[in-house]
């Protein structure tokens, strides 16, 4: 039997969206901590002459477009303390009940970084922490940082503990100071940071656009360029980090298809005058076959794009339930069960 193409869009769209939605709020097109890691030149080659900097006047209109039950992200190609008017978009956003959760540096205005630091409705507050190699090139790990990065944390944990706590630091060791700060805090305030603490040596490609000069400082990734040429006829391409239903909102309000795509190459509408489900029924029929097929870009050459292999069989209408992990579709008197085998 072949798999209609509608069945495999079908499929495809299951694998690639998570059962909740989310939104990333990218608040300035261009991060100054300019991280060796992200491709911050690439995002400023397509910025063109957009609005730069996320205003709460067009947060607020877009938030009528956004479903109350999608999760709001502040990242997505920036620092999000970089805007002015971020204490009154979060502040918004809660009083309507989102929830919304944050990756800072801990980096930006001071009035966005104290707001931040004692805002105790994240779902999650990640705190992006310097390694010993200096790959966050732009953050200065002076007292200042150092004071913010030890009252953030003294204030968080002693109103709410450690448990929405997530510390992440790209690079082989923790910056000496920091791991310093963390161990003196360990004992002061006698919490243990290693639950929520993780030191990653993976990197993910951003769809091949990170530098290739990072593999010899002891960084992992790749950066794919897949062949679907030979696909066999009853498989198909998903994305495996679930990324369409996360994709990131700029400041003008127009949204692109995920967070790892810097050359802004798939925006699809604006939440000014559309809304957040609109534009993503629209971008996956618009994109749905060429993504399926193995051939859209930036999924081309990304890692996280990856084949789901199908195994059919025929069984009766009126047989037992179908097998975990499968899917029957109609055909005469028989249907068929669909096995879809993913890496
Ligand atoms: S990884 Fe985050 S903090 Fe670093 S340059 Fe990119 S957006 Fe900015
Ligand atoms: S670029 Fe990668 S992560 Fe983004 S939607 Fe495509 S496959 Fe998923």
């Amino acid at each position: 039997m072949r798999l209609s193409t509608s069945k495999k869009i079908e499929l495809a769209k299951d694998l690639s969206y998570k059962n909740h939605s989310s939104l990333q709020i990218n608040v300035s097109l261009g991060c100054p901590v300019k991280c060796s890691y992200c491709p911050q030149n690439l995002l400023i080659k397509n910025v063109g002459n957009r609005e730069k900097i996320l205003r709460k006047e067009t947060f607020i209109k877009c938030l009528k477009n956004i479903p109350n039950n999608v999760h709001i992200r502040w990242t997505g190609y920036s620092e999000p303390c970089l805007t002015p008017d971020l204490t009154d978009m979060i502040t918004h956003a809660n009083e309507l009940g989102y929830n919304q959760v944050i990756s800072t540096t801990l980096m930006g205005n001071r009035k966005s970084v104290e707001f931040v630091s004692r805002f105790l409705n994240f779902r999650i507050l990640t705190l992006h922490i310097p390694d010993d190699a200096g790959h966050m090139q732009g953050l200065k790990i002076d007292s200042t940082y150092l004071s913010t990065l030890e009252e953030t944390l003294r204030y968080q944990v002693t109103n709410r503990g450690i448990n929405h706590l997530n510390l992440q630091c790209w690079g082989k060791k923790i910056h000496p100071l920091v791991s310093n700060l963390l161990n003196r805090l360990e004992n002061q305030l006698r919490v243990d940071f290693s639950n929520c603490y993780k030191l990653y040596n993976v990197l993910s490609s951003r769809s091949s656009s990170v530098d290739r000069s990072l593999e010899n400082m002891g960084f992992v990734t790749s950066y794919p360029k897949h062949d679907s040429s030979n696909l066999d006829k009853n498989d198909f391409y998903y994305c495996s980090k679930s990324s369409l239903s996360n994709p990131v909102m700029l400041p003008t309000g127009e949204v692109n298809i995920c967070c790892d795509n810097y050359s802004l190459s798939q925006i699809k509408g604006n939440l000014l005058n559309s809304s957040y489900d609109e534009i993503q029924d629209t971008w996956y029929k618009d994109n749905c076959q060429k993504f399926i097929s193995g051939e859209l870009l930036p999924c081309h050459e990304c890692e996280h794009y990856k084949v789901a292999k199908t195994e059919i069989s025929p069984v009766r209408l009126n047989s037992a339930s179908a097998p975990f992990g499968s899917s029957s579709s109609s055909n005469g008197e028989n249907s068929w069960s669909i096995k879809v085998i993913t890496e």
